[in-house]
């Protein structure tokens, strides 16, 4: 009733067609279902799977798999979700971190831990100073506000940092991706946690929170990494 009376007073508009919506999100039905899912992924790295691959892994990862354990996406890298996530990291639009981030709770609550204790504590991954100064907002943490509101698992905010201003990932080629990101982070202190995740708005090779993941189990401690991320190319 409550609820119903809300909406009826604050109805929400769909961030992507701005028509009223009969949820309780800032998308409509329509929209949220003709978003690009993933689907058909390698359980460890999130990439595409041959369709003659009969494992859950991709052959890559059984090869010489990444420092992190499994990673979970929502969506392919297409639009319209290039448009919503390009609009929270550069347009300061935090309206639009609230709804990826209440599709990432909807995930992590309903789909990705069925069959599998959750993690201990998520980290969301850390931006450099400068950069934080600058953007004002770390995307990755406003993420996870939605997620917090209903359930009590920590944030670890200065469980690391980036210590070297990387380069932005976006403007380097993939050979270079993986050299600039050596030695990017250091962890502050060991974590009291084995099993945690590591939350990110786009994963694109992945180097990034391979590197982290590396210092984490390296030097904090943590046995097993999970990725939540909005988008994997
Ligand atoms: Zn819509
Ligand atoms: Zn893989």
């Amino acid at each position: 009733m409550l609820k119903s009376l809300k909406q009826w007073f604050f109805p929400h508009i769909c961030c992507l067609c701005e028509h009223y919506t009969t949820n309780d999100q800032d998308l409509c039905s329509v929209c949220k279902a003709s978003l690009p899912w993933i689907e058909n992924r390698c359980y460890r790295c999130g990439l595409q799977l041959k369709s003659n691959e009969n494992s859950i892994y991709c052959q890559p990862c059984i090869e010489s798999p990444p420092k992190f354990d499994r990673l979970c996406a929502l969506f392919s890298y297409e639009p319209p979700v290039t448009k919503l996530v390009t609009r929270l990291k550069f347009g300061e639009q935090l309206a639009y971190g609230r709804v990826l981030g209440e599709l990432l709770a909807e995930a992590v609550n309903h789909l990705w831990y069925y069959e599998k204790s959750l993690p201990e504590a998520v980290l969301p991954i850390p931006l450099h100073a400068n950069r934080l100064r600058k953007r004002g907002f770390n995307q990755a943490l406003e993420l996870l506000w939605p997620l917090k509101k209903g359930r009590q698992i920590p944030i670890l905010l200065n469980a690391c940092s980036r210590l070297y201003k990387t380069k932005s990932q976006s403007q380097l080629k993939k050979e270079y991706r993986k050299r600039n990101m050596r030695k990017a982070f250091g962890v502050n202190k060991p974590l009291p946690f084995r099993h945690i995740a590591i939350v990110d708005d786009v994963v694109t090779t992945g180097s990034t929170v391979n590197a982290l993941s590396e210092v984490l189990k390296n030097q904090g401690g943590v046995t097993e990494i999970d990725v939540w991320c909005i988008c994997r190319t």
